[in-house]
C-alpha cells in the first residue's frame, strides 16, 4: 500500500494507476463496516483508494472532535491487509489551509434530521467530499448506508454538480446484537452498549408496523416501546429515500431512520424499504 500525505502526491498516484478506480473516505479507527466497503470496492475495481480524515468542518463546536478514536497504525495495517493500493492520508494545513473559504452547501436535505441536531454537520460533509472527489477522481465511491442521510446528500451533490463518479451503497455491517458498527461505539459504557441495540430493534419494529399498514402515528408509538430506559431519543421517523423527506404512507424506496442518545454518546441506525 502506497500512502500520500500531500495533493500533489495523491494525484500522481492516482492518476497512472489503473482503473476502474474505487474510492472509500473514512475518518479512521476502522472497523468491519469500513473493510466492508473496501471488500466491495477490491471487487468491483483494478485500483482501490481510501483515505482517513478527520474532518474538523463536519464536527459542531460541542461535539467530539478532540476526543474522536484515532489509530493511525492500527488503520494503516488495516488498509493494507484488506487490499487498498493508495491511501491519502492529509493532515488539516493540506485540506484547510489558512486562507481557504469555500464550501459546499448541502441544501434543503441537509437541514433535516441530523442536519437539525448538527447544523453545520453536511456542510461540512458535502465540501470535504467534493476536495476529494476533486483529488482522488474516483470511478466509483463507496459509502455505508450506516449513514443513509449522508448517502442521500452526497448523491444529490454529485448529480446536482455533474461530478463524473457512480456511487454505491453499501449494507450496514452490525454486531450480532443487531449494534451497528460505528467508530463510536467505544465511547459506551457497559450498561449503555447492553442498551444500545434497542435502537435497531425499534427500527425492525417501526418498519414491521408500517408494512403492516399502521399509521405512522402508532408506528413510532410501537417502536418506542422496544427502546431501551437509558436511550434519550432524538427521532425515529420515516423518510423517502431519495429527499429524506417524512413520509406518511410508506411508498418505497423509503428508509426508517432513528437516533437516540445513550450517555453522552449519540448513536444512528436506519433500515431499508424496498
Ligand atoms: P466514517 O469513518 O464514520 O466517516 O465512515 C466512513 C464510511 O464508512 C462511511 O461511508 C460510513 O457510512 C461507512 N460506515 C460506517 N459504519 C458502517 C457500518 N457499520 N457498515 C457499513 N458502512 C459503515
Amino acid at each position: 500500500m502506497q500512502v500520500a500525505t500531500t495533493i500533489l502526491q495523491a494525484r500522481a498516484l492516482f492518476d497512472v494507476l489503473p482503473r476502474p478506480l474505487g474510492f472509500v473516505p473514512t475518518m479512521g479507527a476502522l472497523h468491519e463496516g469500513h473493510l466492508a466497503l473496501v471488500r466491495r470496492a477490491r471487487e468491483e475495481s483494478t485500483t482501490v483508494g481510501a483515505s482517513i480524515f478527520i474532518n474538523p468542518l463536519q464536527f459542531g463546536a460541542n461535539e467530539d472532535l478532540e476526543k474522536y478514536p484515532r489509530d493511525i497504525e492500527a488503520d494503516r495495517a488495516k488498509f493494507s491487509a484488506a487490499g487498498v493500493d493508495v491511501l491519502f492520508l492529509p493532515n488539516q494545513a493540506v485540506m484547510y489551509p489558512p486562507d481557504f473559504s469555500t464550501a459546499v452547501d448541502a441544501g434543503e436535505m441537509g437541514t433535516r434530521f441530523e442536519g437539525a441536531a448538527r447544523p453545520t454537520h453536511f456542510r461540512g460533509v458535502t465540501t470535504v467530499v467534493s476536495k476529494l472527489l476533486n483529488i482522488v477522481r474516483p470511478d466509483t465511491l463507496y459509502l455505508g448506508q450506516k449513514d443513509a442521510q449522508q448517502t442521500a446528500v452526497l448523491r444529490r451533490m454529485i448529480r446536482d454538480l455533474d461530478i463524473p463518479t457512480h456511487v454505491t451503497i453499501v449494507p450496514t455491517e452490525r454486531e450480532a446484537d443487531g449494534l451497528a458498527l460505528s467508530s463510536r461505539n467505544v465511547y459506551l459504557s457497559v450498561e449503555e452498549r447492553q442498551a444500545a441495540p434497542s435502537l435497531h430493534h425499534a427500527l425492525q419494529a417501526l418498519r414491521m408496523a408500517m408494512q403492516m399498514g399502521k399509521s405512522k402515528a402508532d408506528a413510532v408509538a410501537a417502536a418506542r416501546t422496544r427502546l431501551d430506559p437509558l436511550a434519550q431519543l432524538d427521532y425515529l421517523d420515516v423518510v423517502d429515500a431519495n429527499t429524506f423527506a417524512p413520509i406518511d404512507v410508506l411508498s418505497p424506496p423509503a428508509f426508517v431512520i432513528g437516533a437516540a442518545r445513550f450517555g453522552s454518546t449519540r448513536l444512528l441506525d436506519n433500515l431499508w424499504i424496498e
